[in-house]
């Protein structure tokens, strides 16, 4: 194994507001090891642009020889400079999801954004469960707090299938609560994209119905 990065990858910018395209253009590193403790590791500076908008930034990135997946593939430490602002993400959560989103929901993910995007992952993953038991307690009868997503799915808020993706997601985060799990960057991506949908289509899709309706000419 070799402490490479790739010279191409996907990262948020945030001029862009998004992830985009990045590319490697400047790089310094040091190796360093134990021979003792039979490890290795590699300290390095790198300047990465964004393919986008072209804005330059500086990355620090740690490898170390115990740090890998279960592919073998190394698991770098990463630090952007400048970080992303929490009221950057703040703005960002409002945007991202809806104008209609309840305050408290959105401090909750843009608080998660800062453990996503600092590779605070269980913190993350912890995140977007509260954030479920959250939204699904708001609509759910105030009784039945307890078991929240079975009881959306009761009542017929939610489907069948996104009861299972839901309570999966949930899971996740429970594992990285009670069970020292540390879940990968993508999944906890993933979790955090149908959730931010989840989240969006409870607080619209009354007034998108109203919406529609009221353009529509009623029948004859
Ligand atoms: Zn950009």
């Amino acid at each position: 194994m070799s402490y490479k990065p790739d010279k191409e990858f996907l990262s948020y910018c945030e001029s862009c507001e998004r992830e985009t395209s990045h590319l490697l253009i400047l790089e310094s590193f040091q190796d360093g090891s134990d021979q003792n403790e039979n490890v290795t590791w590699q300290n390095r500076i790198d300047l990465v642009q964004c393919q986008g908008c072209r804005d330059k930034v500086f990355r620090t990135v740690f490898y170390f020889s115990e740090n890998f997946d279960e592919n073998g593939k190394y698991i770098p430490e990463i630090r952007y400079y400048p970080t992303i602002s929490v009221d950057k993400l703040n703005a960002l959560a409002s945007k991202n999801i809806t104008a209609d989103i309840s305050k408290s929901i959105s401090r909750m993910f843009a608080e998660v954004y800062v453990a996503y995007n600092g590779n605070c992952l269980a913190l993350a993953a912890t995140g977007i469960r509260a954030i479920i038991e959250y939204t699904l307690s708001e609509i759910v009868a105030s009784n039945s707090k307890n078991k929240p997503i079975e009881e959306a799915c009761n009542l017929g808020f939610i489907s069948v299938p996104t009861k299972e993706l839901l309570l999966a997601i949930h899971v996740q985060g429970s594992a990285s609560i009670h069970r020292e799990y540390f879940p990968e960057k993508a999944l906890v991506k993933l979790a955090l994209e149908e959730v931010e949908d989840m989240v969006r289509k409870f607080c619209t899709q009354e007034k998108i119905t109203e919406q529609i309706k009221s353009k529509t000419p009623p029948r004859e």
